[in-house]
């Protein structure tokens, strides 16, 4: 059912934007409507459009990564105007089909459900792992009592007789400007322009039932925020028994206290005293898996500086390889010295004899460590 994006543009799934556009351009000078005024080239020329434009979209794109598909329709994509309520935690209560609207033809009895959205948070070490993780929802199923019929005896709908199957009827009204023809919904079929003879008592005829449904979704590793996995068929069943729409489950990852991440790589602060800034020293990083990742703080290391561990970082989706772990010294200056801390102090700086002074650009930093370093590696 949806859209395979990379096919139509003939790239791989790890396409840079680059390649994206080379293999669009290459594309759209064949089926360009000024190079081929053929319908099928239209139609394909507008497909690879499409698809350029989901790919070179972050958001878009990521979806389809997912699994899922931006441009269908049901706001999967995020635009679909449903108010999605917040602090509902794992529930969501599921909306419920509008009327198609505007149409002149009846719209059918049995409608497509709509596409449901659920939100779930997940700690970091729970987007490190993976997990399958239970949620809640509460949605329209398939009524079991008419199976989706929406009659009693599960009897078939006839055409209405007040429209006719039309599904709206039309009125003459007097008014100053003399008569006017006016059109409306038919009010004893509701614009269907069928009419379930003897309509279900659990479900008014409608097919389906609210209910509260537990799954578990397949939380792949790496999964960032905001990402949503697509589950095929879990969301709402349509109007008259109408086959369900996908559930899309909307991942939240908490804040982490150790770890900040940014794509796939791992941000951590490491504080380390002045000592072992000029000494260096290796700390140990608990990491999202248990794990212990040394990292190692270079002799000399200044305040700000980052040592970087490749591979250390966050599972890539669905993808060998890791991001990085990224971690930034913070070195503290000792305070509360005892007495013989500050003896040890004064002979430093006694032996390294300075004192601060005001920075003159483009002159050699005379700070402690600059100097400290310079010693310290003869
Ligand atoms: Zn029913
Ligand atoms: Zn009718």
């Amino acid at each position: 059912m949806n859209r395979d994006y990379y096919g139509i543009l003939g790239v791989e799934r790890d396409a840079s934007d680059n390649e994206i556009k080379k293999a669009y351009r290459k594309l759209a000078r064949k089926y360009h409507p000024d190079v081929n005024d053929t319908e099928e080239a239209a139609e394909k020329f507008s497909e690879i459009s499409i698809a350029q434009e989901v790919l070179l979209d972050p958001e878009k794109r990521r979806i389809v990564d997912m699994g899922g598909d931006p441009m269908s329709q049901g706001g999967a994509g995020g635009h679909g105007g449903a108010n999605f309520g917040g602090g509902l935690g794992d529930i969501f209560e599921a909306f419920f089909g509008q009327g198609a609207g505007g149409s002149r033809q009846p719209r059918s009895r049995v409608q497509p459900g709509n596409d449901a959205l659920l939100r779930t948070q997940l700690t970091l070490e729970e987007a490190f792992t993976g997990i399958k993780k239970p949620v809640t929802i509460d949605t329209a199923v398939l009524c079991d009592r008419c199976e989706g019929t929406g009659s009693q005896s599960k009897a078939k709908a006839h055409t209405c007789d007040n429209c006719g199957g039309a599904g709206e009827v039309q009125q003459v009204q007097q008014s100053f400007l003399g008569n006017v023809l006016t059109t409306s919904t038919c009010p004893k079929c509701r614009g269907v322009g069928e009419i379930v003879p003897d309509p279900c008592e659990k479900c008014a005829g409608e097919g389906r039932v609210k209910a509260r449904r537990d799954l578990t979704v397949n939380i792949p590793a790496g999964i960032a925020d905001g990402m949503r996995v697509r589950m095929a068929g879990q969301g709402e069943v349509g109007h008259g028994g109408g086959p369900a729409g996908d559930l899309y489950v909307e991942v939240r990852i908490a804040p982490h206290e150790v770890f900040q991440r940014d794509g796939h790589d791992l941000h951590v602060q490491i504080d380390a005293p002045f000592t072992d800034a000029a000494l260096g020293a290796k700390v140990h990083v608990e990491g999202l898996d248990g794990e212990a990742v040394a990292v190692e703080i270079p002799e000399g290391a200044q305040s700000g500086q980052r040592v970087i561990v490749h591979g250390e970082g966050m599972p890539l989706i669905q993808k060998d390889g890791r991001g990085d772990l990224i971690a930034t010294i913070h070195v503290h200056t000792p305070v509360d010295l005892d007495h013989k801390a500050r003896k040890l102090m004064e002979q430093l700086r006694e032996h390294q004899s300075e004192r601060a002074e005001v920075r003159v650009a483009g002159r050699q930093s005379n700070s402690f460590f600059g100097r400290f370093r310079n010693k310290f590696r003869r």
